[in-house]
Formats: structure tokens, sequence, C-alpha cells
């Protein structure tokens, strides 16, 4: 049985608990648009176990951390980002400005997103 926190935002949107704009679902992972999106498609492809992030990732999780990057390409072709581009983002800790402790991939696009990271002058 997958494990989930009771208390975590992102298990409670997977459980159907909390609302969620749901993108996909299946047994692994879960994908559902940002509420605060950056760029004109915003997607958050989450597993559907709480792993807290990459800083908890065993190699248990490896299925499920490579199924994410095949729903990650399904949902750009379905999205239109497919020809043009877009970029995957994975949080991790303070430095990284983590804010939701349930790892998650962020599928981002439908722009030019610019540099990778903004260079210190
Ligand atoms: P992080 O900074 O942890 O990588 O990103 C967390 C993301 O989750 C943010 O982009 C934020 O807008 C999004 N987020 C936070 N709370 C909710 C929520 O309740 N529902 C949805 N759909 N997204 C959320
Ligand atoms: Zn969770």
């Amino acid at each position: 049985m997958t494990h989930h926190d009771p208390e975590c935002i992102f298990c409670q949107i997977i459980t159907g608990k909390l609302p969620g704009k749901i993108e996909y679902h299946d047994e692994q992972v879960t994908a559902f648009h940002d509420i605060n999106p950056i760029a004109p498609v915003h997607v958050l492809i989450v597993p559907n176990a709480h792993i807290p992030s990459v800083n908890a990732v065993e190699p248990e999780h490896e299925a499920v951390l490579g199924h994410m990057f095949t729903v990650a390409r399904e949902l750009a072709e379905k999205l239109g980002l497919a020809e043009r581009g877009y970029r995957l983002i994975v949080n991790t800790g303070e430095h990284a400005g983590q804010v939701i402790f349930h790892l998650h991939m962020h599928l981002l696009g439908g722009r030019s997103l610019g540099p990778m990271l903004a260079r210190r002058s």
C-alpha cells in the first residue's frame, strides 16, 4: 500500500481530500496544475508515495522516479510543449527554495523560459 502523510498537502491532493486540477493519475504518479503558475503551463508531477525530497530517495524509488520522466514526456506532448521545449525542475531543500516537502517535478513551458538560473553579477 502506498504510504501517505495525512499532514501533507500533496498527499491530500493525490488522495482527493483536497481539490486539485488533476492532469494525470495512475498507480504510481499524479500530475496536477500548480496553484500559482509561473509559466503558461506549470504542472507538478509527483510520486503517489510520500517521499519528502530527493534527500530521501532510495534505490527502491528508482522505478517511480523513472516513470515520472515518462509521464513528463507524455504531458509535454499532450500540453503542446514537446516541439518548442520545456524545463523540468526538482527543488531540494532550503537553498533551492523547496516549500512543499513531497518530492515533485515542475513541468514548465509555453514560453521562452530564459536562462537556467539567474547569474549573480
Ligand atoms: P517548491 O518550491 O516546493 O519546489 O514548489 C512548490 C509548488 O507547489 C509551488 O510552485 C506552489 O505554487 C505549489 N503549491 C503550493 N501549494 C499548492 C496547492 O495547494 N495546490 C497546488 N496545486 N499547488 C500548490
Ligand atoms: Zn506527501
